[in-house]
């Protein structure tokens, strides 16, 4: 991107606006294009945000003692040992991730497919992106047995790999790095000293338990990131925090972290401290509230799972989150009859033809040619009662708005595929 080109507008915030336009146009639309947890805010925090109001003062950069130490103590029941000066707040994960790809040195190594921003960000600050096809297995990382090769070919072409980005458990694929594979990638990421940034925002949101972090592999290079908008589902109250290394690489950045943050948030909104402070601390109303949603999107993701598989797809089993990247590759040729050779066209023939909203697999770095959808199951959830029921609910998939969209998922796929006939 040159300097003159202004930044494309990022395909999940895209993909979201153009579902309410077509919905305001009267064109029923069943959105599984954007990352929402589509929940109730959870019991307590809307008394704790009234509470906290009046805190309209500018506050320290990093965010108030309170919620560092709070952050500290939810980062160390998670066998992570964390100090309260090790932990930054932001108006979400978003703007850290972009912080902390400018506090740091070098081009950035992505999994691809990845996340849609790391790359955007990347060439928003003159980076380059050198992209390592995720395994087989599971998403979130580079496949370790390329890994190696790719860093060498990108440094051999004049390139300078300085940051590992990884999203642990995965967005798009909705999977879990296993233990081996990320030890295997933390190793090689050791041999080249590159600084591991480890995306771990769906990290409360494992379906099968904790899901392991790079910073227990490689303490005093790796950077978490994460926030309350997934596990919470307070996308929109804008709560974001990392957690530094111990050691030299921490102070640095620290340093650097001061003097961006400084000029581009300068703090997380004083009300919103306060909310992270309460949720940090995990009263059992939370706990619980967490629980129920990481069952719930476990539910409704392995029943679209299900039905993707039904229509010939390959698919990732979900293991996180509320994701799922179908690849349509076996069904290449019912596709190319009717005129859909890419993943682009794909997506656009689901939401002309059937009113079903996804993002192509090309928005997260895939080459266009391959046939990957990602698909969030989490917008299924209906209106706000229905959010409720859903999440009180033993089989949600099965609730008639849930099963409803699944089947209308299925039957234009079935119908773009002929296989209807
Ligand atoms: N990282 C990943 C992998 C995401 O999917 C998202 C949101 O969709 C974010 C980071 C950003 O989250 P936030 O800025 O709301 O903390």
């Amino acid at each position: 991107m040159s300097p003159s080109e202004p930044p494309r507008p990022s395909a999940t915030l895209a993909i979201d606006e153009l579902v309410r336009g077509r919905r305001a146009a009267g064109l029923a639309t069943l959105h599984l294009g954007f990352g929402e947890a589509g929940l109730p805010v959870p019991p307590g925090l809307a008394d704790v945000l009234a509470a906290a109001a009046s805190r309209n003062s500018y506050g320290p950069v990093a965010g108030s003692v309170e919620a560092r130490e709070a952050a500290a103590g939810w980062f160390g029941r998670r066998g992570l040992v964390t100090g309260a000066e090790q932990v930054w707040f932001a108006p979400g994960s978003k703007p850290l991730l972009f912080g902390l790809i400018a506090a740091l040195d070098g081009d950035v190594v992505l999994p691809r497919p990845c996340w849609v921003s790391y790359a955007a960000q990347a060439a928003l600050l003159g980076r380059r992106v050198i992209p390592v096809p995720i395994p087989a297995e599971a998403g979130g990382i580079p496949d370790p047995d390329r890994l190696d090769d790719a860093l060498s070919r990108a440094t051999a072409a004049g390139a300078c790999p300085g940051i590992l980005v990884l999203t642990v458990p995965d967005n798009p694929t909705g999977t879990v790095a296993s233990p081996a594979a990320l030890a295997a990638v933390c190793a090689v990421a050791d041999r080249h000293g590159l600084v591991v940034i480890s995306d771990e925002i769906y990290a409360e949101l494992a379906h099968h338990g904790p899901s392991p972090s790079p910073a227990a592999l490689l303490p005093e290079r790796t950077v978490v990131t994460t926030g309350l908008s997934k596990s919470l589902a307070l996308g929109g109250w804008r709560i974001g925090f990392t957690r530094l290394p111990d050691g030299p690489l921490g102070k640095a950045l620290r340093a650097r972290l001061a003097g961006i943050a400084g000029e581009l948030w300068s703090c997380l909104a004083g009300p919103m401290q306060a909310v992270a402070t309460y949720a940090l601390h995990e009263p059992a109303g939370l706990r619980g509230y967490v629980e129920r949603a990481r069952r719930l999107h476990a539910r409704v993701a392995a029943a679209g799972h299900a039905r993707i598989l039904a229509c010939g797809a390959t698919c990732r089993p979900p293991a996180a989150g509320f994701y799922l990247y179908p690849d349509f590759a076996p069904i290449r040729d019912a596709l190319r009859h009717n005129g859909i050779t890419s993943s682009s066209r794909l997506a656009a023939a689901l939401l002309e033809r059937h009113g079903v909203a996804t993002l192509p697999g090309g928005a997260f770095g895939d080459p266009d040619g391959v046939l990957t959808l990602r698909l969030a199951t989490s917008l299924l959830y209906g209106d706000a009662e229905q959010r409720h029921l859903a999440l009180a609910d033993d089989r949600p998939e099965a609730l008639p708005w849930i099963a409803g969209g699944l089947d209308q998922l299925a039957a234009a796929v079935a119908a773009l595929t002929g296989a209807d006939r």
